[in-house]
């Protein structure tokens, strides 16, 4: 699958990066201030991850959660670069895989 279209974008919880989700939502995860990833896991189940070590958080992440959720998807997963005012961040995404 190809990337989403990931985008920096300024919330309320600081500068983060977001995408088109294809929900109502804007997702968005925010490094937090010593620049270690930060992560949004949508209504819709996709999640993503944005600082520094972000591929290893996420894969922390999900192996947590399905060693604890009973109903846990298979997703597909990926890492990107994109560039925020501070510098290139580490992007990595989780995207449940359609049955
Ligand atoms: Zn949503
Ligand atoms: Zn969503």
């Amino acid at each position: 699958m190809s990337t989403p279209d990931f985008r920096v974008i300024e919330s309320d919880k600081g500068t983060g990066v977001t995408y088109t989700c294809g929900c109502t939502c804007v997702p968005v995860a925010v490094p937090d201030p010593a620049g270690q990833a930060g992560f949004e896991h949508c209504c819709c189940g996709k999640v993503h991850f944005v600082g520094r070590d972000a591929s290893k958080a996420l894969t922390t992440y999900l192996a947590e959660r399905k060693a604890t959720k009973k109903r846990e998807p298979e997703y597909t997963t990926g890492a990107a670069t994109v560039a925020m005012p501070a510098g290139d961040v580490e992007v990595a995404w989780a995207f449940p895989i359609e049955a």
